[in-house]
């Protein structure tokens, strides 16, 4: 979690550190600060709260100065205060340090520093790194070695080699406006390389701006970086490596809001796009034929497989969820879903006739991460799903897709869920032609159900008004109810999510015959109740589920198919989707659900693009 930005080089560095901690905040956003060099010395802003926040603190004191960091935090040791904020500086004040991720051994290494003297202002396991740091700079080092490894690079290194736990760091020193030092693993870095100046954030969003050359560092990796000179890496153990220079495809408008009130909003209107970019390229118009290339190379082995285990957290889990619909009953390969946290403590079991597909968004997750290392010791094939380009799930996997979503700045995932779930249709799909279970007649109306979603989800979006109608009628109602069945269950649990994501509104997401034992309880008629009763999903039985909550009092929202009459007759409000094959329908009946929360969340006056306690990445365990 936890967003970080650096810059150094001939402009102002605050404005530019500011920008991006605005960028980043998705990702953090309960305390931010900002550390600059001026005349030679370190000067340190931070408060709790956003960036906003921060801004107001700074007023009209001093910013000047050409080379910065800063921080916009996601605490996991202390509470997010001024003083456990980023940057933490050393005992003398010489260094200041911005992390992100955690530092698992940080209570041991703290007690070794406090029997050497050190005192620790805050409750930050980062302030200990800091201080580790500083400790070797003065006590382990035993002169410089060359020019390129000037001391403090040096003391970076050795102090990181007793790190247990993820990071992502930059160090500053005082007296030196040229030059700082960026470190990671675990946690995301990106280096942006500038004419006699480099960026360095948490993702790209910073640097797009000033520049699309960009250095993505791998784990166990520092850099120095001085603004007069090229970019110079070393692991941790002081091998030196080349750094790789890659061009970044992303545009400054994907990361605006482009008009929208709210991210959230924004992104939930891009899916007919999102999905577009998605299928592009994948799906041959003439033939039909399904080519994915991050695949192509393992399709043997997925033809031999004995099952397949998806691995996510989340969102990303309802996407997986999904995906064992549909594989299973288009591909007819046993599809086990895991919860990343789970499936790593576990001991699983696996062979290397496994495939184990790892779903994330960010590609960053550290769960999924965690439980990708061990799916690659047994032997198992590992795929990945990811929209982010270069991260480390993508790193770390043999082959996979990625979903072309675009930079999702929302907290609440949308049109990354929506991308996962066309990935995995065409994985579902492409599978189903290898082992031939489906036929090529029926194969070849799936395709065409699934190009023709993006219009439908259009469609759809115009309902926009309506939803907000109906969510002005249930805004302040303290607990909800989603029921789905079949494909449309997760699309229940996803539901659910978002809505107690975003509005803070408990709500649950159940398989609707799981209803009678237990959450039946629950309905009065101050419950509402949303229900999935699309066509030809077990459309009779859930409609008997609909008049079993109806007889309870539930308030009844249905979504149902075009031309519905039955449930029509008995929900107090139905939202239409266009008809549609079932496999097909996760992909439209999300969409309303995801309006009904955001209106839900705004009109109670919640922050939708950044709601309280979440972060966007979650690279912490
Ligand atoms: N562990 C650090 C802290 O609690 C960094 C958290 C983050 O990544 O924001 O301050």
């Amino acid at each position: 979690m936890c967003g970080i930005v650096a810059y150094v080089g001939n402009r102002r560095a605050f404005p530019i550190l500011i920008k991006g901690l605005q960028r980043l905040e998705y990702r953090g956003y309960d305390s931010a600060g900002v550390g600059l060099i001026n005349n030679n010395k370190i000067i340190t802003y931070k408060q709790a709260g956003k960036v906003s926040d921060l801004l107001e603190h700074v007023g009209d004191r001093d910013i000047s100065g050409s080379i910065g960091i800063a921080h916009t935090r996601w605490a996991t040791h202390g509470p997010p205060n001024q003083i456990n904020s980023h940057p933490h500086s050393s005992s003398d004040g010489r260094f200041s340090l911005i992390h992100n991720g955690i530092i698992e051994n940080y209570a041991s290494l703290k007690k070794v520093l406090e029997n050497k003297g050190h005192h620790f202002k805050s409750d930050t396991d980062s302030e200990v790194l800091m201080h580790l740091i500083e400790d070797v700079y003065n006590n382990s080092l035993n002169g410089v070695e060359d020019k390129e490894d000037n001391r403090l690079f040096k003391a970076i290194r050795i102090a990181l080699n007793e790190i247990i736990g993820a990071y992502a760091i930059i160090v500053i020193e005082e007296g030196n406006k040229d030059e700082f030092y960026a470190a990671r693993k675990g946690s995301p870095l990106v280096i942006g390389v500038g004419n006699n100046e480099y960026f360095v954030a948490s993702d790209a969003s910073p640097i797009i701006e000033y520049t699309n050359k960009v250095i993505y560092l791998k784990d166990g990796e520092v850099a120095s970086l001085n603004k007069n000179k090229d970019v110079v890496i070393k692991t941790i153990d002081n091998k030196k490596q080349s750094p790789y220079i890659e061009e970044l495809e992303q545009s400054l408008e994907s990361i605006e809001k482009g008009g929208f009130d709210h991210f959230m909003l924004k992104e939930i209107f891009e899916q007919p796009k999102s999905i577009v970019d998605t299928m592009r390229g994948r799906i041959n118009p003439k033939t039909n034929e399904i080519i994915l290339g991050g695949i192509k190379d393992h399709e043997s082995r997925i033809l031999a497989a004995d099952r397949i285990i998806i691995i996510a957290c989340g969102t990303s889990w309802h996407a997986a969820l999904i995906g064992e619909y549909l594989i299973e009953d288009l591909a007819r390969i046993n599809v086990e879903v895991e919860y990343a946290s789970e499936f790593r403590y576990k001991n699983p079991i696996l062979t290397n006739n496994d495939i184990v597909i790892a779903i994330s968004q960010s590609g960053e997750t550290a769960d999924t991460l965690a439980a990708l290392e061990i799916a690659k010791e047994s032997g198992a094939l590992t795929l990945g799903i990811c929209n982010v380009a270069g991260s480390s799930i993508t790193r770390e996997t043999s082959g996979g897709t990625y979903t072309h979503a675009g930079p999702e700045i929302g907290v609440a995932s949308t049109k990354a869920f929506t991308a996962q779930v066309t990935v995995l249709t065409l994985f579902a799909l492409r599978f189903s032609q290898l082992r031939k279970t489906v036929e090529r007649e029926n194969y070849n109306f799936l395709i065409k159900e699934l190009t023709a979603v993006p219009g439908k989800i259009e469609k759809l979006l115009a309902l926009n008004d309506n939803i907000e109608k109906i969510a002005k009628v249930f805004k302040d109602a303290s607990n909800f109810l989603y029921l789905g069945r079949g494909f449309n269950f997760p699309v229940a649990l996803e539901g659910a999510l978002k809505l107690k994501e975003i509005s803070y509104i408990h709500a649950e997401g159940y398989p609707a015959a799981e209803m009678k034992h237990g959450p039946i309880a629950l309905i009065d008629d101050e419950m509402p109740i949303v229900v999935i009763a699309t066509r030809k999903e077990n459309y009779e039985k859930i409609v008997s589920n609909i008049q079993e909550v109806k007889a309870r009092g539930g308030k009844l929202i249905a979504i149902v198919t075009e031309g519905d009459t039955e449930v029509k007759e008995i929900a107090d409000y139905c939202i239409e989707i266009p008809k549609c094959f079932r496999e097909i329908a996760p992909l439209l009946t999300i969409i309303p659900l995801q309006l009904l929360s955001y209106h839900i969340a705004l009109m109670r006056g919640c922050n939708v693009d950044q709601p309280r306690n979440l972060a966007k990445s979650v690279t912490v365990e």
